[in-house]
């Protein structure tokens, strides 16, 4: 018996199941599309899916790098025993550095004082640190803007304490299949690495792509794609289909019938009153709310899987509850409910959540909160 101190998370039926099978798919589909390296990005614990274990079925699946948002991050990783490389995708603080170099991490480069201070850490310690540096191409939020490349790379090439093992750089719009931004992404990161070549600096990888550009642009794909969205198995955006390129979903969010009631026709249900009933029908009501990760905004716009049929979720998402018309198929309690996933032939995928919340998948799946239970298997 479980003494109740430990038990914080399980006992109502609301719960996340991870198909570990489909991530070492969807990685072994990046690796097949390129023939190249592949950085599992595992960031926002695994983009909500768990990090440690989402990152061990990677490895698995043949990716030889791991990436992460975050220093802390990249700790988990190291405390839960993984020591493939990992490379951190934005700069860390300068006051991350002891970790960083007792982690092993790799980070991303591109300010002068982060790379001077590191410089000093590889001289101290007697042996070169890696790192990778990244230039902004385009896509203007982190990176060495084209204003400061030289002074930078003349810094890194001088530098005796670090050693550039990659350049990189990160793509604005590799969703969208007809914009000129990648291929004009691409002829900077060019310009670039020749820079660099000039002062000697000749990096073993270079990285570009995000999922999308892993799929869409072969010349962003160079030497090592890093991929996030896409071995979670969802669409980077609406233009780019995971399904369509053979990637598999590995997320579901489950629960089961709480409550049910018999309304007759016109009954108000939930916060506001915002939906009636339209004839006397049934209702169940499902213990998941937005506190769990189920957006406000798909009030009265997404169905879940009940008993093999679709049914629309009714009045308002509430903080742990979401009503569910049934119609005149009675539900029971503890009837399943599947919120995302399949269920029988029928799927509800992320990309229906995302369109009618006005989001992307990415912001869906982060959103799960963590008081929901991780489940994985496969
Ligand atoms: C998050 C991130 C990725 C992964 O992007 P996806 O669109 O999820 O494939 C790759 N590179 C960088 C720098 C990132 O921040």
């Amino acid at each position: 018996m479980t003494s109740t101190t430990e038990i914080r998370t399980g006992l109502r039926p609301t719960r996340i199941e991870v198909d570990l099978g489909a991530i070492r798919h969807n990685v072994a589909r990046f690796r097949e599309v390129a023939g190249t390296d592949v950085c599992a990005v595992v960031k926002a614990n695994g983009y909500g899916h768990g990090a440690v274990p989402v990152a061990r079925a990677a490895l698995d699946a043949g990716a030889s790098w791991l990436a992460v948002a975050l220093v802390e991050e990249g700790l988990e990783l190291r405390q839960a025993g993984i020591d493939a490389p990992i490379l951190v995708l934005s700069e860390p603080p300068i006051a991350a550095i002891p970790y960083l170099l007792e982690a092993e991490l790799t980070p991303t480069v591109y300010r002068a004082p982060f790379l001077a201070t590191l410089d000093a850490a590889g001289h101290a310690r007697g042996t070169p640190v890696d790192i990778h540096l990244k230039a902004d191409t385009g896509m203007a939020r982190v990176g060495i803007p084209e204003a400061d490349w030289s002074a930078r790379l003349h810094q890194a090439a001088t530098a005796r304490g670090v050693r550039v093992t990659a350049v990189q750089t990160h793509l604005a719009r590799a969703d969208e299949p007809d914009a000129p931004t990648t291929s004009e992404q691409m002829e900077v990161l060019d310009r670039f690495l020749a820079e660099a070549a000039k002062l000697g600096i000749r990096p073993d990888l270079i990285h570009a792509s995000n999922s999308a550009g892993s799929l869409l642009h072969d010349r962003a794909r160079r030497t090592m794609l890093r991929p996030g969205i896409g071995i979670y198995g969802l669409s980077p955006g609406p233009e780019v289909d995971a399904a369509v390129h053979g990637l598999e979903p590995a997320l579901r969010l489950v629960s089961e019938v709480g409550f049910a009631k018999y309304v007759a026709a016109g009954t108000p249900v939930s916060y506001g009153h915002h939906w009636s009933a339209p004839h006397a029908g049934w209702i169940a009501t499902v213990p998941v709310g937005y506190a769990d990760g189920v957006p406000r905004a798909l009030s009265n716009k997404v169905e879940v899987l009940h008993g093999g049929r679709r049914c629309l979720i009714v009045g308002r998402v509430c903080m742990d509850q979401t009503l569910v018309w049934c119609d005149d198929a009675e539900p029971h309690v503890g009837d399943p409910v599947v919120l995302l996933g399949a269920q029988g032939d029928d799927r509800i995928r992320v990309e229906e959540w995302a369109a009618a919340a006005d989001t992307i998948t990415y912001e869906i799946v982060t959103q799960l909160t963590a008081r929901v239970p991780r489940h994985h298997y496969g």
